[in-house]
């Protein structure tokens, strides 16, 4: 993944095609292993349909994600100190819970393509801001 200015370009790992991530997005699934809770957020290429891996999430790291939201809402509305710190606290209890589930599951899954490693379910979400 690269910057281009404020464009983010993907080439996908298959046919090496290179698109927005804008566009990769659109194109977005989730696959959810009913058993654990485990989301993993993969993107098709646009050109030739090949699964990229994007992260994993849980209910536990979209409650962190959630937590972020609200502490930058108080932070916007009342810009003190407080509510500053409490954003970025809340940023890094994010991030630290992120970053272990994604060592966590890569270890575990090895990376390879893990639509056939688990048996899971795939269903479309909706794309989401942050
Ligand atoms: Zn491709």
């Amino acid at each position: 993944m690269k910057e281009k200015g404020k464009e983010t370009t993907v080439s996908c790992v298959e046919c090496r095609a290179e698109h927005p991530l804008e566009e990769f997005y659109s194109q977005r699934q989730a696959i959810t292993d009913v058993e654990s809770g485990v989301t993993e957020i993969g993107l098709l290429c646009p050109d030739c349909g090949r699964w990229v891996h994007a992260f994993y999430q849980t209910p536990h790291t979209k409650r962190l994600a959630a937590s972020i939201t609200r502490a930058k809402y108080l932070m916007n509305k009342n810009r003190t100190e407080r509510s500053l710190k409490a954003y970025r606290r809340a940023v890094q209890k994010y991030q630290e819970a992120f970053d272990e589930l994604q060592a966590r599951l890569r270890i575990k899954v090895g990376m390879v393509s893990p639509t056939e490693t688990l048996g899971r379910m795939v269903v479309d979400i909706p794309k989401v801001d942050d």
